[in-house]
């Protein structure tokens, strides 16, 4: 498994987020990225409400799974 911390050199993604859910794009700031064969993982602070979460995004697919 191949780990890369993020410094304070903020990444940002933009997510649906599960918990604002309100259908919208909210930016996120990126935690964590990590990279799996066809995935990759980040773990994600949204801006809006401050919650935090694991994303998964299947890259072939492109589906985006999300666990907040
Ligand atoms: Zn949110």
């Amino acid at each position: 498994m191949e780990l890369s911390e993020q410094g304070s050199d903020s990444e940002f993604y933009e997510i649906d987020c599960p918990v604002c859910d309100d259908g919208k794009k909210h930016k996120a700031k990126i935690l964590r990225k990590m990279e799996r064969g066809n995935r990759i993982i980040m773990e994600v602070e949204c801006e809006d409400c401050s919650s935090k979460g694991i994303i998964q995004i299947f890259k072939i697919a492109g589906v985006e799974i999300y666990d907040f």
